[in-house]
């Protein structure tokens, strides 16, 4: 398989989820791997993903998890390796594991080490090699395959697995920059912005409430258009608002402030879940027949720190008002938190421009691309390293072949 000129058949360049399984699976097909890494160490994002219990993946994964219109790409390669063969991939390198309520996916340690430790030591097995510190900075098509380019040495191989990721949370390795790597092979880019991401609110509520935790349910609204239901925590914090609900919302807000250039965000909260507006007001009416004192109206409702910020609602007196309030809370969103609090990337390279079941590139035949540096983005849950792992395989295989 190997061409004598050439020192290696596949390189993977980047060692994240989906670089780590792109060079087993190419590895296990027979070819000889290398991984260029551009941090001291393999996979960083695996190492904290799921507050470092590592999400692997979602019992209820399917394409409705991931941007709409990735259907077509994301149902062929979970075709090729879905959920049933990313959990028999694990265990067969040790894993067991258990589901939370939620469908959520986690090793039985609930450590990521524990799938790092499985990846590496199959990546020993096979002999992949890794290099680390070792950033490409250019990838150019030679006769027999590419030369791939780092500061500071060049390799020629047969076929190239791009893995470098997306652009949210460059401190585990990732900027951005590697996309130009697949747009020097004129691929082009959606627009990446920040996903599952803290949200900048300039409201005095903010400010009163830093710290406060509540259960609520959270609405987005852009351009007037109001988005689905999303109940969880809210977290009021000095920048604006944070928490699971937020973060689960934020992505549609994202791309309308960042990519679109919109004003009109905003999010729209139900402080008081658990009540129906109707049985509220009839609380609030019994309540002011009892005489509770304005500051005492939602008492065992809403933490006390909230009778500060709606004291002038409060002072009115009329339970209709201020059930509608506390219903739908309506915050201005100035922006995101960006790149370094966001957990995901929207955006990324076309898809469009890969074959949608062995992601080979359109522009550049020999060169394949997996996991968050395509556009193909997921809720939180674990459908993003789902995806890695799913696309890295799919990937590896077929540029191993080839
Ligand atoms: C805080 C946090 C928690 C998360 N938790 C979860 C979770 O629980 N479940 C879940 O499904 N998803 C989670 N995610 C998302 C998930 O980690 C990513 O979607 C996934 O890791 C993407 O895998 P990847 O291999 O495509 O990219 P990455 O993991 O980002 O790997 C890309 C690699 O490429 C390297 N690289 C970049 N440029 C170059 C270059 N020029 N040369 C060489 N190397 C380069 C980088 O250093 C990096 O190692 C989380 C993300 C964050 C930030």
């Amino acid at each position: 398989m190997t061409n004598l000129k050439e020192h290696f058949d596949v390189a993977v360049i980047g060692g994240g989820g989906a670089g780590m399984v792109a060079a087993i699976s190419a590895s296990r097909q027979g070819a000889r791997v290398v991984i260029c890494e551009k941090m001291p160490k393999l996979g960083k994002k695996v190492r904290i993903a799921g507050n470092g219990r590592c999400n692997i993946t979602n019992d209820r994964l399917d394409t409705t998890c991931y941007n709409p219109e990735s259907k077509p790409i994301v149902e062929s390669i979970f075709a090729r390796f879905g959920r049933i063969d990313i959990l028999n991939f694990f265990k067969q390198l040790g894993l067991r594991f258990f589901s939370d309520k939620e469908g959520r996916v986690f090793p039985i340690t609930n450590q990521s080490a524990s799938v790092m430790d499985a990846l590496e030591l199959e990546l020993a097995r096979l002999g992949v090699e890794v290099r680390y510190h070792c950033e490409v900075t250019d990838i150019k098509k030679i006769l027999r395959g590419f030369s791939i380019n780092t500061k500071s040495e060049s390799i020629n191989v047969r076929n190239v697995i791009l893995c470098a990721g997306g652009k949210s949370y460059p401190i585990g390795g990732t900027d951005g920059s590697a996309y130009s790597l697949a747009l020097a092979f004129g691929h082009t880019l959606v627009e990446p912005v920040p996903s599952t991401v803290p949200l900048v609110v300039h409201d005095p509520w903010c400010k009163h409430l830093t710290g406060q935790k509540i259960t609520a349910s959270v609405r987005y609204q852009i351009n007037g258009v109001t988005g689905p239901v999303v109940s969880g925590d809210l977290l009021f914090t000095d920048y604006g608002l944070s928490g699971l609900a937020i973060l689960d919302s934020s992505e549609e807000l994202s791309i309308a402030i960042h990519r679109d250039k919109s004003k009109d965000t905003w999010v729209v909260i139900d402080l008081i879940p658990f009540m129906h507006e109707d049985e509220l007001v009839k609380e609030l009416s019994s309540r002011l027949r009892r005489k509770f004192p304005a500051e005492k109206l939602l008492m065992g409702l809403l933490p006390p720190k909230f009778s500060h910020v709606l004291a002038d609602i409060l002072k009115i007196r009329d339970p209709k008002t201020i059930a509608s309030i506390v219903k739908n809370k309506k915050f201005h969103v100035a922006g995101t938190r960006g790149w370094n609090d966001a957990e995901f990337t929207a955006g990324g390279i076309n898809y469009h421009e890969v074959n949608e079941r062995t992601l080979e590139s359109q522009k550049c035949p020999g060169l394949f691309l997996a996991g968050e540096i395509l556009d193909v983005n997921g809720k939180r849950g674990g459908f993003n390293l789902a995806w890695a792992w799913a696309s890295g395989f799919v990937a590896g295989l077929e540029a191993a072949k080839k």
